[in-house]
């Protein structure tokens, strides 16, 4: 499996040809489990980014125009090479990524099915007729793809975020310019081959690897780049949204989260526990909807403390491709230090560890999965997102409480609540201010559904029938005359 099949590719991919960078040579990619050196991509810039753009700019107008039947083949095909490979392209996510190998095979099978919701949706994308107000006029709604697209993407899901925003764009007929995080290229790099191999015409999807900021900024200066897709912090976010002013681009936006996970006196508490492992420790804590702070109800909090300890203690650490690891590496020393950062923070303040608190003796960049009682809103992870393993759990009294501290922040991406009580969901519905709420259910992403935040974490949504307007623009067309 060392070879994944052939995906893990070293070169960009511009216009339909593999390449290298112009001048900035290359950039070692490394696993997170081991430090080894899985090889290299280039290090590009400006430079290549914009031949990137001429080469989706010049594919879009046949693109744009082709039979829909054509890209929803097209799709359904990509759809298919994904899960064929579905085993390489998983050894592929963790050697550069970490996580465990269950997890990134379901992350590419998630991604698929991504690509398979829009070939599906865009088949009934329907326009409109709307009633004149007067005689003698038809005003007509239509859908059309926005123009070249760029794609900025994160290293936690370096497929699945891809598979979010290429899904949508290319049912649409738009042409894209992708950047995957530079830590994690593989993953998209395999994409370039995978919709190559499946006859995606050339310059249709490009891919640029290295400097963030030269990139970053030669797509966002680009005229021709009528939309950026992005997901990653919120600061880089807000950066991005700012420079979209220049030229007036179309912006989605999923940024950083910071999601409270409520657990009443009425809920099932082994239920909440099952839902808590996999909001808070999937891919070792490292993602946007991963919960950040659990509110735990004053008649439940004990219980609910020791069950998630003793659950915490059994998740098995380690490389991700070892069987039964349920935790690998965190992706770089930066990470494990804001981690180090946090529980320190917590300490100082007066809260307990139940478990964990350390490095792990496994050394690297492990951390040992944490949990840490008698939160407080003083903490900093009260405001921060935590983005590792680690549980902070607060105690409440009342209703009103635990949703006055959930929505005390900036952020408002994913939150989740255990309760039976009917009433009480709709309170949840109505007043938390998240654009995600799992009502018993600690993992909600589907393809089905709009994916996407409120407040900072970002505008736009990604999958449901939502996700593919992001990449259309409506256009209205009044028709007079013709009587
Ligand atoms: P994360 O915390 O997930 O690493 P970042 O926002 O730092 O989030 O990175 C997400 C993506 O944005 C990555 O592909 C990264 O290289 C890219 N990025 C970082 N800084 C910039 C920038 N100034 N302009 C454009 N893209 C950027």
């Amino acid at each position: 499996m060392t070879s994944f099949n052939g995906y893990l590719l070293e070169a960009n991919l511009i216009g339909g040809e593999w390449t290298g960078a112009a001048e900035g040579g290359t950039i070692d990619v490394t696993n997170p489990a081991t430090g080894a050196v899985l090889g290299t991509v280039p290090n590009c810039g400006a430079g290549e980014t914009e031949a990137a753009i001429a080469a989706a700019k010049a594919a879009f107008p046949a693109w744009s125009r082709s039979d829909l039947m054509m890209r929803v083949g097209l799709l359904q095909k990509l759809h298919d090479a994904l899960m064929d490979n579905q085993e390489a392209l998983a050894q592929l996510l963790t050697a550069e990524q970490g996580k465990p190998l269950f997890e990134a095979r379901g992350e590419i099978a998630i991604g698929a099915a991504y690509i398979r919701w829009f070939a599906e949706e865009i088949r009934r994308k329907k326009g409109e007729i709307v009633p004149a107000p007067q005689a003698g006029r038809r005003l007509l709604v239509t859908h059309h793809p926005v123009g070249v697209v760029g794609a900025i993407t994160p290293w936690n899901f370096p497929s699945s975020m891809l598979a979010r925003k290429l899904g949508p764009a290319l049912a649409a007929g738009c042409t894209v310019v992708a950047k995957p995080a530079t830590v994690t290229p593989y993953s998209a790099l395999a994409w370039g081959k995978l919709c190559e191999d499946v006859g995606f015409p050339a310059g249709v999807l490009n891919i640029v690897t290295g400097s963030a900021r030269a990139i970053g900024g030669a797509i966002m200066d680009s005229p021709d780049v009528r939309k950026v897709t992005f997901t990653g912090s919120t600061e880089v976010g807000k950066t991005l949204i700012r420079q979209s002013a220049d030229t007036v681009k179309k912006v989605s936006m999923e940024l950083g989260g910071n999601a409270p996970f409520i657990v009443f006196d009425d809920a099932d508490i082994d239920a909440a526990i099952e839902g808590a492992m996999i909001a808070k420790y999937r891919n070792m804590g490292q993602t946007c909807v991963c919960t950040n702070r659990f509110y735990v109800q004053a008649g439940v909090h004990d219980e609910f403390v020791a069950k998630l300890t003793a659950a915490t203690k059994a998740m098995k650490v380690g490389d991700g491709t070892e069987d039964g690891v349920m935790q690998g590496p965190m992706i770089d020393a930066g990470a494990v230090a804001k981690v180090e950062e946090l529980v320190a923070d917590a300490t100082a303040k007066g809260g307990s560890i139940a478990t964990g608190g350390a490095r792990h003796a496994l050394g690297g960049t492990y951390y040992q999965p944490t949990v840490i009682t008698g939160a407080t809103q003083d903490m900093q992870f009260a405001k921060d997102e935590i983005f590792g393993p680690l549980s902070a759990v607060f105690k409440f009294d009342t209703e009103e409480g635990a949703m006055a501290a959930a929505n005390d922040t900036e952020f408002g991406l994913a939150a989740y609540a255990y309760t039976r009580d009917l009433g009480r969901i709709f309170r949840l519905n109505e007043q938390l201010e998240y654009g995600l709420i799992g009502i018993n259910a600690g993992l909600i992403t589907t393809v089905e559904a709009p994916f996407g935040g409120v407040k900072e974490s970002g505008m736009g949504k990604e999958g449901g029938t939502q996700g593919l307007d992001d990449y259309l623009v409506s256009k209205y067309t009044c028709l007079a005359g013709l009587d």
